[in-house]
């Protein structure tokens, strides 16, 4: 007998992580159903994946009421929450929205989880950690959060996620999985997006001078997006003895001035510096501690930085029409960006 495919919910799906877990999912078999308010995704990262019989994008906020459509099923069985903006000038363009949708968005979320008897997985992040006295981060680790910031829209909205996803578990109302993702990046982010890859290679593949906020000695610990997606995945099926939330992100860590070098190796591009103030919280320093994930998921990041912003930088030429033979390169080998 046929078995029948699992029916996975991908909140956010057309995001940047979104839409290659979507494409993941459906490589795997599984139908996939895409909500996306399309606030900060790209109709770009749903070519492809339309094109798919097993998937299906309905456009939809999560702060609203869900989609009838969805609300109807009885057979979900898997659904991922990545809905939410996650670079600080975008999510801090509209706090309150921001906040709601890691609210509101995750209880409807849940509820309809509990109604289909769905396992639910929350992406929620490495800013639960804000500003970090303790380093590198373990989960146990409860944070340094500044909840009155500009910052604090995204870093407490995905912090009540997080305790309403495990309320839901302790009560029984549903089989629940956190991760905390730690910076991510890769092709299918948004060449506006903000965040300091994407801005960095932007700016050098136009020719313009790249934007160090402060001094540029603060760190960050920069994960490919294949290996974000398959910890995702792996998370969502494993099973979890205890209730508790795990970290994803590649634990190599680099100065944001550090970066500098390896995006003239990856471009063959060397682009002026600019220094602009850095961002009112901005966290000094961050690298994941994954001995969690390792032993719970046998999950480790596979893609080294230098790989993975050959990869980037190829896609972000493609899609500003830089002709550079560096990226030309590396486009010939590289299937993940435009399927
Ligand atoms: N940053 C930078 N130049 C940019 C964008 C960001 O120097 O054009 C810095 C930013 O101040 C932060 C780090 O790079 O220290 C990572 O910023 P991003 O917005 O990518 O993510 P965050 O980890 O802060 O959410």
């Amino acid at each position: 007998m046929k078995s029948r495919k699992t029916i996975s919910l991908v909140a956010g799906g057309a995001g940047f992580i979104g839409s290659h877990l979507c494409r993941a999912l459906l490589d795997r078999g599984d139908e996939v159903i895409c909500l996306d308010n399309l606030q900060t995704a790209r109709n770009f990262n749903l070519e492809g994946l339309e094109r798919h019989r097993d998937f299906t994008f309905l456009r939809a906020d999560i702060v609203d009421p869900l989609p009838d459509a969805v609300m109807r099923r009885r057979d979900i069985g898997r659904i991922y929450n990545l809905a939410c903006a996650a670079s600080p000038p975008q999510y801090q363009a509209d706090p309150e929205h921001t906040m709601l949708t890691s609210v509101m968005g995750t209880d409807r979320l849940l509820r309809l989880a509990e109604q289909n008897g769905a396992r639910f997985l929350l992406t929620s992040t490495s800013e639960v950690y804000g500003d970090p006295e303790a380093h590198p981060q373990q989960e146990e680790y409860r944070g340094w959060v500044n909840c009155t910031g500009p910052r604090a829209c995204y870093d407490e909205g995905k912090r009540a996620a997080e305790a309403m996803a495990f309320d839901f578990a302790r009560l029984g109302r549903a089989d629940v999985r956190v991760a905390r993702i730690f910076n991510t990046y890769g092709p299918n982010m948004h060449p506006d997006d903000g965040r300091v890859i994407s801005n960095l290679i932007c700016q050098t593949l136009s020719g313009r001078a790249i934007t160090i906020y402060g001094d540029g000695s603060q760190t960050r610990s920069f994960c490919f997006v294949s290996d974000m997606v398959d910890g995702l995945m792996r998370l969502m099926e494993a099973p979890m003895p205890d209730l508790v939330p795990v970290n994803l992100g590649n634990p190599q860590e680099y100065r944001i001035v550090d970066l500098i070098d390896h995006i003239v190796a990856a471009t063959g591009i060397s682009p002026g510096i600019v220094h602009e103030p850095l961002p009112t919280d901005d966290p000094r320093r961050r690298r994941p501690d994954i001995a969690r994930a390792r032993s719970l998921l046998g999950w480790e990041p596979r893609v080294a930085l230098e790989e993975g912003l050959r990869i980037t930088c190829a896609f972000f030429a493609e899609e500003l029409g830089a002709d550079l033979p560096a990226t030309r390169e590396s486009l010939s080998r590289l299937s993940v960006a435009a399927e």
